[in-house]
């Protein structure tokens, strides 16, 4: 025999219930060399051997005519109990009768009395066996044990059928997950995680049971339901999360569900309850939300984002994100000097093409990425200081964007001092925008770390100036070197008064704080004047440039270098 339960000598047991001895020493002997045998000589004798569980009996021959308990009693006993009717009977009889009777009660097979040849009865014994091993398997397999719902593959194949058998009715694909599931494991121990497993799966399938609906627990504490479309998944989660917490005695257990109305049936089962799945992960500790409906565009999205997180050592190492230079001018002079520049990430993607930093800063900030690409930009920015330098004999400062994350790196000043050593800089070259707002989330911790920075020589420019919630008290005290002004005032200083005043504050909350201001946004002419009579001292904006790459910021240096 090939099949692997049957190798490695492993030998099944089988019970034989008879009350005449004789016949238990004929079927003993045809059996023995290929199975370990047991005997009982009544129905109940035979019951308390299977119920102490000690013996793995994977067949009984029975005989029917016994005293104290005969087979047919037996037969309806072990049937009727659920740990010991998966055992197969073959019923040793005589009569047709009887054969009926046993076989309505539950009965396998029958042996013919008197006993045909020892074959003939090994090959039955054989086949009944294996027969209810395939079978235990499949039911294994197609069942959860803990939940008793399916198990995926067999969900998704149901799925399948009901596709090939479609009437045109649209179903949903919900997926259900208890937040945090893992400390319920961890506090309250395996079992009682299982015993809320099992809970929730009863509750789901006695809330579905009024319409169609098939479930599966793919995974751990995740619960698939493929079922008639609905549209009040939230009154619906809401309520089984408060049937749970009256049942069980563990609290605050928060469900979360996602949901693919009108699954698309073109796609894969897999897929559909992917896209359930992912709008259920997007409220992954949002305690304020319940449930969460798949759509096309966030999950677009949300896969875009997830290419640019893969892509970004890649667009590192092929240079695909470069550094740009936007020129800083002084503008209180006769002519306008180039005073420094900002450097400004580029990433010229080779699947997307340009991207914004607008859309990857934000990103990589949620993520702490941008810890990885700050430092890129600031070793770039560095080398290219250097180069300049080499080349003009001149020396361009250049700020760098510091990100909130950056300030509380307990490496951040030696990284940076370690980048003045290596490109051999002054630190007044190598500036540092730290912007408003990180100002307002933790004045005092990062007030620390700027005037550390200071100390060390770095010069600090408070970027977005305006568009934070900087108490006046807390600007006051601020160790900063040059304020740069929120683009917004900027863009509508011309248009509206306000805009205007705002500007002329800022300048003159400079001018308390004894630090320069730059204007960030400067577009044209008229706001340069403007900005110049109002004593604005450094600009920035596509008046003199947009960002550009180094090569043409070499251009900027080489016409100031003409002038002198
Ligand atoms: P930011 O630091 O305030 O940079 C100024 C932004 O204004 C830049 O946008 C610049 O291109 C844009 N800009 C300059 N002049 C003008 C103008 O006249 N008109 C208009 N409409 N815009 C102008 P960009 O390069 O798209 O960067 C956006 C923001 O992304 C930056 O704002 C900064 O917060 C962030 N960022 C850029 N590069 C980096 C970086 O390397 N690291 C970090 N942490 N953030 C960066
Ligand atoms: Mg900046
Ligand atoms: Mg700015």
């Amino acid at each position: 025999m090939n099949d692997f339960r049957y190798s490695y000598g492993l030998k099944r047991h089988i019970l034989i219930i008879d009350d005449e001895e004789i016949n238990r020493e004929i079927l003993g002997n045809m059996l023995k060399n290929d199975y370990e045998i047991s005997f009982a000589d009544n129905g109940a004798m035979a019951y308390e051997m299977l119920k102490d569980h000690s013996l793995k009996i994977s067949l009984i021959l029975l005989d029917l005519l016994m005293p104290v308990m005969d087979g047919f009693e037996f037969l309806e006993k072990i049937k009727d109990d659920e740990s010991l009717n998966a055992v197969p009977v073959i019923v040793m009889t005589s009569e047709k009768p009887a054969e009926v009777r046993s076989i309505k009660l539950g009965a396998d097979d029958f042996i013919a009395k008197p006993y045909d040849s020892p074959e003939v009865i090994l090959a039955r014994c054989e086949r009944i066996i294996q027969l209810y091993e395939d079978k235990s398997i499949i039911t294994s397999t197609e069942k959860d044990h803990l939940t008793g719902l399916y198990t995926l593959e067999f969900f998704n194949e149901y799925i399948r059928q009901i596709d090939s058998l479609d009437i045109g009715k649209s179903y949903d694909a919900l997926v259900l997950n208890i937040e945090h599931f893992h400390m319920v494991n961890e506090m309250f121990g395996r079992k009682a995680g299982d015993d809320v497993l099992k809970m929730l799966s009863d509750l789901l399938s006695d809330t579905f049971k009024d319409s169609f609906s098939i479930g599966c627990r793919p995974a751990a504490d995740y619960f698939y339901f493929y079922l008639d479309h609905n549209d009040g998944y939230d009154k619906i989660v809401n309520s089984v999360q408060e049937r749970l917490a009256g049942f069980s005695h563990i609290p605050k257990i928060h469900l979360r569900a996602g949901v693919y109305f009108d699954a698309d049936k073109s796609l894969t089962p897999d897929c559909r309850f992917d896209h359930a799945k992912f709008a259920c992960d997007r409220i992954r500790g949002d305690y304020s939300s319940q449930v969460s409906v798949y759509s096309k565009e966030s999950y677009d999205a949300d896969l875009y984002h997830e290419h640019l997180i893969n892509d970004i050592d890649d667009a590192i190492a092929n240079k695909d994100l470069t550094v740009f230079y936007q020129p800083k001018y002084f503008i209180q002079s006769d002519k306008p000097v180039l005073k420094s520049a900002e450097a400004l990430i580029r990433w010229k993607h080779p699947e997307f093409g340009m991207i914004s930093p607008g859309e990857f800063i934000p990103l990589f900030e949620s993520n702490g990425l941008i810890q990885k690409l700050d430092h890129y930009v600031w070793e770039e920015t560095a080398k290219q200081i250097k180069t300049w330098k080499e080349r003009f004999g001149y020396s361009v400062p250049v700020s760098v964007n510091v990100s909130r994350i950056d300030i509380y790196d307990p490496e951040l000043e030696s990284r940076l001092t370690g980048l003045l050593k290596e490109y051999d800089l002054k630190p007044s070259e190598l500036m540092l925008e730290i912007t408003e707002s990180a100002y307002s989330d933790d004045a005092k911790g990062l007030t620390d770390v700027v005037e550390r920075l200071r100390k060390i020589g770095f010069k600090i420019e408070m970027d977005d100036f305006g568009s934070g919630y900087s108490s006046l008290n807390m600007i006051t005290t601020l160790p900063i070197d040059a304020l740069k002004m929120d683009m917004k005032f900027i863009r509508n200083m011309n248009r509206d008064e306000k805009s205007l005043k705002l500007v002329e504050l800022v300048l003159e909350i400079a001018g308390f704080l004894e630090v320069p201001t730059i204007a960030e946004g400067v577009e044209d002419a008229d706001q340069i004047e403007a900005l110049k009579k109002m004593g604005c001292d450094i600009v920035q904006g596509y008046y003199f440039s947009k960002p550009v790459p180094p090569n043409d910021f070499e251009e900027f240096i080489k016409k100031e270098l003409n002038k002198h």
